[in-house]
């Protein structure tokens, strides 16, 4: 039976066998514990298989797809676990593994929010390799003071080491999106001593309005907030996309 695409899934299946396998050369699989978000049909799940995963939970919302993943799993049944919810509502420590692998050609409409929700498990991930739209992956790896430098930026970089590998031109996939694609590489660094929920608050509160210095978008929300930047060694007159990642964390332990 004919499966119909859900724009609101981010379904775009990737039908280009060079490129599934490409990705899935970007890791070690073997023996490890691999989570896939959004397997749709089945097409990168595969390829994972191929290389012998000691398990796979395969993550999918979309219960019409269903059917294509219990035939893998009948197959495998020793390897693959079938989750059908929403990612989004899912917890990762809730499995009880210590060590996890990523892979995922993500859905673009919950990329950002979700790589925000995943990297605070960066005590259990070893490393996540995803396809993104192009625009985050260049917000994912910018650098200070450029145009795509953002809240996620700092978020992922003070987390871990981000690496573009490869673009993905649209005509690859089913059906065709309207933007080009990146596949990355995340790799969490260990023991980070970071408070991330408070990080993440002084983070939306900075860059708030990019166009306005750190001082203003800081000034409504925390107390003393010019003569806390001052103490940082931060300029107030600087814009926030000109703070480095550690100007933020030094800025979220002091900032009430
Ligand atoms: N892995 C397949 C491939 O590469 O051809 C499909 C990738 S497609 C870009 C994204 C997949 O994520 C779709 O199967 C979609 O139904 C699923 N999806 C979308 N939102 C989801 C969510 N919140 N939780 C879990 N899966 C989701």
């Amino acid at each position: 039976m004919q499966h119909f695409f859900k724009k609101s899934l981010g379904q775009h299946f990737l039908v280009n066998k060079s490129i599934l396998k490409k990705i899935v050369s970007l890791d070690e699989i073997k023996n490890k514990i691999i989570f896939e978000i959004g397997p749709g049909q089945g097409a990168l799940t595969k390829e994972i298989l191929q290389n012998n995963p000691k398990r796979l939970i395969l993550i999918e919302k979309d219960k019409n797809l269903k059917k294509y993943l219990f035939k893998l799993q009948e197959k495998f049944k020793d390897t693959i676990s079938l989750i059908d919810d929403d990612v989004l509502k899912v917890n990762l420590k809730d499995f009880n593994y210590k060590k996890i692998k990523i892979m995922s050609n993500l859905p673009y409409n919950i990329a950002s929010t979700l790589i925000i929700k995943l990297i605070k498990n960066y005590d259990i991930i070893e490393s996540m390799v995803l396809m993104v739209q192009k625009e985050v992956a260049e917000r994912l790896s910018a650098r200070v003071s450029t145009s795509f430098y953002s809240r996620l930026s700092v978020l992922i970089q003070l987390h871990a080491e981000v690496e573009k590998v490869f673009d993905v031109k649209p005509d690859n996939f089913n059906p065709r999106p309207k933007v080009e694609s990146t596949v990355i590489k995340i790799i969490p660094y260990r023991k980070r001593k970071i408070h991330y929920d408070k990080l993440d608050n002084v983070l939306k509160i900075s860059f708030k309005q990019r166009r306005k210095t750190i001082k203003n978008n800081l000034k409504e929300f925390f107390i003393d907030s010019e003569k806390k930047l001052l103490k940082c060694g931060i300029d107030p007159n600087s814009r926030p996309q000109d703070l480095k990642p550690i100007d933020f964390v030094k800025l979220s332990r002091v900032l009430i």
